[in-house]
């Protein structure tokens, strides 16, 4: 079972580069900002601390994040393989996995990171926010907070998975099919 990790700051595309990929692949795409939406969307009490949290633009705690990716992958015993995108979110989180994984006998295979600028990250979060009824995408405060959230908790994850070898990037900024045409060279 192969383990893909979808990297980048937010709005630079990872979740329309994750539906080409796992349909070219035969992946499983699991997006945790996808299913935090779907816990605040059934209104569960989980549901209810995430909204407030994703509301501010800041991070789910690593507990119920780690407790939320093992259990889809034990739910998941037959997919050849999985794409993250949106997780692991911080160093704490990316141990989590090795370990979850390592005790499964299975490891990341390789880390796709999708690059943009800052100012891009504005840019296509107010256009999202014309498509998507985001209510994260919708304020400048909050997308402030996202971004500053991303270099200081997030962005350090780019030294861990250099150390190991697996951290591979890509330009975000080209189209989406030149974009997906240099992420697909790298998965295989
Ligand atoms: P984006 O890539 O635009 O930031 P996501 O859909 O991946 O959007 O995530 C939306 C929000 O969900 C994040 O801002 C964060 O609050 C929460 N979230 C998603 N994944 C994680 C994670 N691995 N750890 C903590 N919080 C998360």
């Amino acid at each position: 079972m192969k383990f893909y990790l979808l990297f980048g700051p937010p709005g630079a595309g990872k979740g329309t580069q994750a539906k080409l990929l796992v349909d070219k692949f035969n992946l499983k795409h699991i997006s945790t900002g996808e299913l935090l939406r779907n816990e605040i969307a059934k209104g569960s009490e989980l549901g209810k601390i995430v909204q407030k949290i994703i509301d501010k633009g800041e991070l789910i705690d690593d507990k119920t994040m780690i407790s939320i990716i093992e259990s889809e992958i034990d739910s998941n015993p037959h997919v050849s393989g999985f794409l993250f995108d949106g997780f692991p979110r911080t160093i704490a989180q990316a141990e989590a996995l090795d370990t979850m994984l390592s005790a499964r006998k299975f490891s990341v295979e390789s880390v796709l990171s999708i690059m943009i600028p800052d100012v891009m990250i504005y840019e296509r979060i107010r256009h999202r926010a014309e498509i998507e009824n985001r209510k994260d995408d919708a304020e400048p405060e909050v997308i402030k907070n996202r971004i500053t959230t991303y270099h200081s908790k997030t962005e350090p994850l780019i030294a861990y998975y250099k150390e190991c070898g697996k951290y591979h990037e890509v330009d975000g900024t080209g189209t989406i099919e030149e974009v997906f045409g240099s992420i697909s060279k790298l998965v295989g």
